[in-house]
């Protein structure tokens, strides 16, 4: 279905959001739709930054410089259509867990999009949101999160809470048993807090994962 483009955002010089008209999309928040220009076979998933009651949808991209469809998407201008398919996916959050359950979230990079859709849709979440980036300029709109609840783990300067990666800081983390934990982003990263959360003794059936590449 074709979304025209209401506004696009730069974040940084490689990370941009896209706002597109919703139409008739609905969707929970943690899903993902599938992204591209009209007529192209060449779509790319990409996780819903917006939250599900807002009246746009959103998307945070960022550009791989060897990647095909991501550049092509950052030249797009308002006004214009995108084909939209979706929504995929199963890495939302149980109704009856929103009200009573703590979680932690773990992204890197732009895997802080499904979060930022989750506190948004749900303003009372009880949540500790970990990004793991590499420099300062990636925290991506933190201002949304609670200063209590957002921490960053920033690997290659030393301006945020944590210089070193996320993996290293989860290390040290006192994880209260019942946590719910939700990894999105990197394969790497999500192999080993897997590993990490296991270690702690979090059950399998309390870790949920996405991963973009
Ligand atoms: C379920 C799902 C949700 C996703 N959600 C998002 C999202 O919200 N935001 C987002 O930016 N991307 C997201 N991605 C990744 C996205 O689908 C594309 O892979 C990405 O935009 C690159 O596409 P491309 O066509 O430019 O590059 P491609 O030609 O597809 O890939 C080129 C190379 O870049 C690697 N790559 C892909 N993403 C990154 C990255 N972020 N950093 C470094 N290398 C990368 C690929 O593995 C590949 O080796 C998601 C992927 C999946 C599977």
């Amino acid at each position: 279905m074709l979304h025209k483009i209401q506004s696009l955002r730069n974040l940084t010089d490689s990370t941009y959001i896209i706002r597109l008209d919703k139409n008739n999309f609905d969707f929970r928040s943690g899903q993902y739709l599938s992204l591209g220009l009209p007529d192209d076979s060449n779509m790319r998933e990409y996780s819903i930054y917006s939250g599900s009651n807002d009246p746009y949808l959103e998307v945070l991209i960022k550009e791989v410089k060897e990647g095909d469809v991501s550049i092509l998407l950052k030249k797009t201008k308002m006004g214009q259509a995108l084909n939209i398919e979706g929504p995929y996916g199963f890495f939302t959050l149980r109704e009856e867990d929103i009200e009573n359950k703590q979680f932690l979230f773990l992204a890197t990079g732009t895997g802080i999009s499904p979060f930022h859709s989750f506190v948004k849709s749900n303003p009372n979440l009880k949540y500790m949101l970990i990004h793991g980036i590499r420099l300062k300029s990636e925290t991506y709109e933190k201002e949304i999160y609670s200063k209590q609840n957002y921490f960053s783990a920033i690997s290659q300067d030393s301006n945020g809470n944590f210089h070193g990666r996320l993996t290293s800081y989860l290390k040290t983390f006192n994880i209260v048993p019942n946590t719910l934990c939700y990894l999105c982003g990197n394969v790497d990263m999500i192999h080993d807090a897997y590993d990490i959360l296991q270690g702690k003794g979090i059950p399998v059936d309390q870790i949920h994962s996405e991963v973009y590449f």
